[in-house]
This record gives structure tokens, C-alpha cells and sequence, in this order.
């Protein structure tokens, strides 16, 4: 069984590579990572800096990057989207995976993203299996969720860089603006 598994960073990969190597003996799996949510673009270099040096680390030999950075097409569309801008990041994200596997000839695609408890979690799902649907193709869900600390312990252990908001400006900015108050 070949899987595409879409890797949203470096931190969140380390449990479900984990755990596909040690319960899914029989998987082929390939790390895909397309993230043009991740600003701004130095942010984005560093992430992806972090899942390289993880992923020759651990020997991971398939590791696909597509390293489109089409800020303006994802800021006007977030900002748009009346399901929202997660809804649009998550669609987006998992449509062009479900794509890539189609046409490249995998069995199926999951994402790193369902480790967060941080993220939202049937949105992905969601997102994920109307993707599937679109191309054809099979989405693997597996709920990492349970092994996030331990993720979280051995990417400390490796001292690899933990970013401290999800992706977009916008959820920097709600990280760290805090309105005073009065103001205005
Ligand atoms: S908060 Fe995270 S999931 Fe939502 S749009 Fe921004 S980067 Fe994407």
C-alpha cells in the first residue's frame, strides 16, 4: 500500500511516522509537504528546514516538497471563504494532496495535521474526504491525536524548533495582539 502523507511541519510528523512504521508494516509511505498557509515566508523556510533535517534523520527517503508560496491567491481566499479561512487552508491543502497521489499513483493520503489537538479536527476530516471524493482516491484516516505528547516529548528531545502559532498571519496575529484595553 503506498500512502501520500501530507507533513504540515516537522513536530507534528514525528508521532504518525512513528506510528505508520511500527502499525502499518505493509505502508509505503511518502512525506508530501505543501503548506503555503505558513507566514511569513522566513517562518515558512524555517518549518520546512526543521522537517528536512527530521526527516534524513529518521531516514526518510520519500519526502516530496512543493514549495509554492502563492501568498496573495491565499490571503485573498481565506479572507473570502464564507466557511471560513481554516475551512479554505484545510481544503486547499488536502485537495492538491489528493491530487498529487492521484496522479502519481499512490493508494491513498492521509495528513499529519490529524495529530493536533490544536487543530480542528472533523474540519480536516471533512476537507479530506471531499478531496478524496473530487480525485478518486482513498483517504486513510487515523486519529493521532492520542500520541501528540508523546510527539511533542521526542521533538523536544531532538531540540527541534516548536513553532509558536499555526500558520497564517492571521493566527500569529491572534497569538500575540492583545488589544488594550480602552483603546480606541
Ligand atoms: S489558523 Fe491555521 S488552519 Fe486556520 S487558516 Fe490559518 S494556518 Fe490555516
Amino acid at each position: 500500500m503506498r500512502m501520500l502523507l501530507h507533513v504540515c511541519c516537522g513536530p507534528c510528523s514525528v508521532f504518525p511516522l512513528k506510528h505508520l512504521r511500527e502499525e502499518y508494516p505493509g505502508y509505503e509511505i511518502t512525506g508530501y509537504f505543501y503548506n503555503p498557509n505558513i507566514h511569513p515566508y522566513k517562518e515558512f523556510v524555517r518549518r520546512l528546514d526543521t522537517l528536512k533535517t527530521f526527516a534524513a534523520r529518521i531516514g526518510l527517503a520519500n519526502l516530496i516538497i512543493d514549495d509554492s508560496y502563492t501568498l496573495e491567491e491565499f490571503l485573498r481566499e481565506a479572507l473570502n471563504t464564507s466557511g471560513g479561512r481554516c475551512r479554505y487552508c484545510y481544503d486547499l491543502r488536502m485537495r492538491q494532496t489528493a491530487r498529487y497521489a492521484k496522479e502519481h499513483g499512490f493508494d491513498c493520503f492521509s495528513t499529519t495535521l490529524l495529530v493536533s489537538p490544536y487543530q480542528q479536527h472533523e474540519l480536516i476530516i471533512e476537507a479530506a474526504q471531499a478531496a478524496a471524493k473530487a480525485e478518486n482516491i482513498q483517504f486513510c484516516y487515523i486519529d493521532f491525536r492520542p500520541g501528540w505528547q508523546e510527539g511533542v516529548q521526542i521533538s523536544r528531545e531532538l531540540e527541534m524548533y516548536r513553532q509558536p502559532y499555526c500558520g497564517c498571519v492571521l493566527s500569529e496575529r491572534d497569538r500575540y495582539y492583545k488589544p488594550r484595553k480602552g483603546s480606541g
